[in-house]
């Protein structure tokens, strides 16, 4: 090992996660780069024969094959797992890979699931409908609701899986609170931790067994590329995780996992700045609109629960026209500068009519139940600067009549 390792634990036990976040998990090669290198192979060779037999049979160090391995990809697990405070971490290739490795490597016929009602729309359609299939059961709960968690544990519960803030509701449950509860029933807690990164809310601080990531977000940060992350116990993640994980394959490419590493480095300064530019913008917003929920306002009903569990509010929020889908669609349309997109974590600020795109799928009675409804928009504010994105809205709404 090189001097200077991010992997070194002697050196790197005393970092802060934004020095982490540029140098953890860093392997020099012999060459010395600065930059991490991008190693894109997809196998690795040996040279002797026995020295493959002792690759596979695990009594030798080193590769075999980029879906079980690759020095790129390593590096961003080993990253990730140090800024989160985790013990381990195993990259996917996109968020909801992410997701569905979590729950199906720990899951069986016969258990059951409970979820939190304000869900990404894809992990919604996991607990509905992916995860019935295969018999196990689930109910969905309100997740601000600790007594609803309790109520839903049946003998057979083995896992809660929800995230805070939720997209797009912006609803927070109560970490400590609700892994608490789990862990008295021998519960395991799964957090999708996307929207706040562990830059602002580390989840395992409050108890959560494993986070997930869909690291397309704020990890990447400048929508280039889909990439995900599971974190736990190197017993969780080298026992339960890698032997469904190498098996079925949602692995991360090297090139999108140094693309990430590239990220990561500015991710504390983004998610800080970003914050403070969704925070002056959702205040603007507030005066002009019925409604607006960013958990960083204290009009939001959870605002003190959220500054509690998260350093800052992150970027992204929900706003209310108070109108119909085609006032909604139509202050999109007025936007100059703002991009209509479905995207969110990016450098660029970004929005999109939930109930038309990120939820069409979702029954528009869940929907509704929830809070997406069809005066709601969800905005990520980037790093441009702040005045320009709500000179951009003030001329938006006028053009709209408000
Ligand atoms: C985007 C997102 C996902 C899915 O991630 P992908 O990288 O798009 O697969 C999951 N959960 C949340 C909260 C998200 O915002």
């Amino acid at each position: 090992m090189k001097r200077k390792s991010g992997q070194d634990p002697d050196i790197t036990k005393n970092w802060k996660p934004a020095t982490l976040a540029v140098r953890g998990g860093s392997a020099r090669t012999e060459y010395g780069e600065t930059s991490e290198a991008l190693f894109l192979t997809s196998g690795y060779c040996y040279d002797r024969a026995e020295d493959a037999a002792a690759r596979f049979t695990g009594e030798q160090q080193g590769m075999t094959y980029s879906r079980l391995q690759n020095p790129t990809v390593e590096m961003l697990e080993k990253r990730i797992a140090l800024i989160e405070g985790a013990e381990a971490c195993r990259a996917t290739a996109s968020g909801m890979a992410a997701m569905t490795a979590a729950l199906l490597c720990q899951l069986s016929a016969g258990d059951h699931v409970v979820g939190g009602k304000a869900l990404f729309g894809s992990c919604r359609w996991l607990v509905d409908t992916l995860l019935p299939r295969f018999g196990i059961e689930t109910t969905t709960v309100d997740a601000r609701d600790n007594a609803a968690w309790e109520k839903a544990i049946r003998p057979n519960t083995k896992l809660f899986f929800f995230e805070t803030p939720a997209n797009p509701t912006m609803d927070i449950a109560d970490l400590k609170g609700i892994c608490d509860i789990a862990k008295a029933h021998g519960i395991v807690t799964v957090v999708d931790n996307a929207f706040a990164t562990p830059a602002l809310q580390r989840p395992m601080e409050f108890g959560a067994d494993v986070v997930a990531y869909s690291a397309t977000k704020m990890m990447d940060g400048q929508g280039r590329v889909l990439a995900g992350a599971i974190c736990g116990t190197e017993d969780f993640i080298l026992n339960t995780l890698l032997p469904f994980h190498r098996n079925t394959g949602p692995t991360l490419s090297a090139f999108n996992a140094w693309v990430v590493l590239k990220g990561l480095e500015t991710l504390d300064l983004r998610i800080r700045k970003q914050s403070e530019n969704a925070l002056k913008v959702a205040r603007f917003l507030e005066e002009r609109l019925p409604k607006v929920l960013y958990p960083g306002l204290e009009s939001h009903p959870q605002h003190e629960l959220a500054m509690r569990q998260m350093e800052l509010a992150g970027p992204i929020f929900s706003l209310y026209t108070g109108g119909g889908r085609k006032e909604a669609h139509g202050l999109l349309n007025a936007l100059e500068l703002v991009d209509i997109s479905n995207n969110i974590g990016d450098s660029r600020s970004l929005m999109t009519h939930p109930a038309s795109t990120t939820h069409y799928g979702m029954a528009e009675e869940a929907r509704l139940e929830v809070g997406i409804t069809e005066d709601m928009l969800r905005l990520n504010v980037g790093l441009e600067h702040p005045d320009d994105v709500i000179a951009d809205f003030d001329q938006a709404l006028r053009a709209i009549g408000r």
